[in-house]
C-alpha cells in the first residue's frame, strides 16, 4: 500500500500487512484527493495497537 513502510511513532516498530493502527492525521483542506498515499505518507502519524492500549 505503501512505498515506505509506515512506523509506529511511539515505538518505531514497522506496522505489519493487515496490522491493525491508530492514524493522527489532519483532514485535508482540498476535497478530492488524488493521492491520499502521498498524503497519508506525509501527514499521517501512525501508532500501534499494542502503544495504543498502553498510553
Ligand atoms: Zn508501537
Amino acid at each position: 500500500m505503501f512505498n515506505e513502510k509506515p512506523i509506529c511513532i511511539v515505538c518505531k516498530k514497522e506496522i505489519a500487512d493487515g496490522e491493525i493502527v491508530h492514524m493522527k492525521m489532519r483532514y485535508p483542506k482540498k476535497r478530492g484527493i488524488t493521492e491520499i498515499k502521498a498524503y497519508l505518507r506525509d501527514e499521517a502519524q501512525f501508532t500501534c495497537e499494542a502503544c495504543f492500549e498502553n498510553q
